[in-house]
């Protein structure tokens, strides 16, 4: 048997199938190897991979693209009590997540955000317990089982997510003598530069005695 092969316990083996976060439930996964991106077109009513430029259809290789990866997990199986085998199916907002990081060997929590629309988007959640993972975690190329997903071996796998990295920046620390001042004779809609300030300065509208204080203060 190929597992054995592969110099896998002998015991129970799982079919490995792609594994989409569900709607309702939550998903504990631990990893064992990062995503391995496509993209795939909207076609005659389903997501087909793209095969690359030259091989891909002109007119649909034009159009839009949605980034998929496929990753390597071994899910928590309440019935099982057993960590199984399956390929992660990852959307562009959860790779954001999963970014930059070392995932071999870490726990998540995938669920996807509440909502009403068609797709929900996917979220996850670092689990605080990360030593309940199956150790060693053996890695296994997700390739085959996505061509069998997609029914076609012809896919460029290694596509990145085009979605860029969230801007960080630091936030600039204000005191009271920066408040932008109010332009005498302006009329109120065209004031609130200073009450907007205010607004953020304290997570909320301004209260009533800081209003009183600032008026105080101005005179
Ligand atoms: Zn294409």
């Amino acid at each position: 048997m190929r597992d054995r092969e592969q110099g896998a316990d002998s015991g129970p083996t799982a079919a490995v199938r792609v594994l989409v976060v569900p709607r309702a439930a939550k998903l504990v996964v631990a990893f064992a190897g990062s995503p391995v991106g496509l993209l795939a077109h909207w076609f005659k009513g389903r997501s087909r991979p793209c095969p690359g430029e030259t091989e891909c259809v002109t007119s649909v290789h034009r159009g839009a693209t949605t980034w998929y990866g496929y990753a390597p997990v071994y899910y928590a199986s309440a019935d099982a009590r057993a960590w199984v085998p399956a390929v992660l199916e990852v959307t562009e907002s959860l790779e954001e997540t999963l970014r930059h990081r070392n995932l071999l060997g870490e726990v998540w929590t995938l669920f996807r955000e509440p909502g009403r629309k068609r797709t929900l988007r996917v979220a996850g959640e670092l689990n605080a317990n990360q030593g309940c993972a199956p150790r060693p975690l053996r890695s296994f190329d997700v390739r085959p089982t996505v061509q069998r997903l997609y029914h076609t071996s012809q896919i460029q796998f290694g596509a990145k997510n085009p979605t860029p990295d969230t801007l960080h920046l630091p936030v600039l620390r204000a005191d009271d003598a920066a408040a932008p001042a109010d332009e005498p004779g302006l009329p109120d809609q065209q004031k609130s530069a200073r009450e907007t300030w205010f607004r953020m300065r304290n997570g909320g509208e301004r209260n009533g005695s800081q209003a009183k204080a600032e008026k105080g203060g101005a005179k």
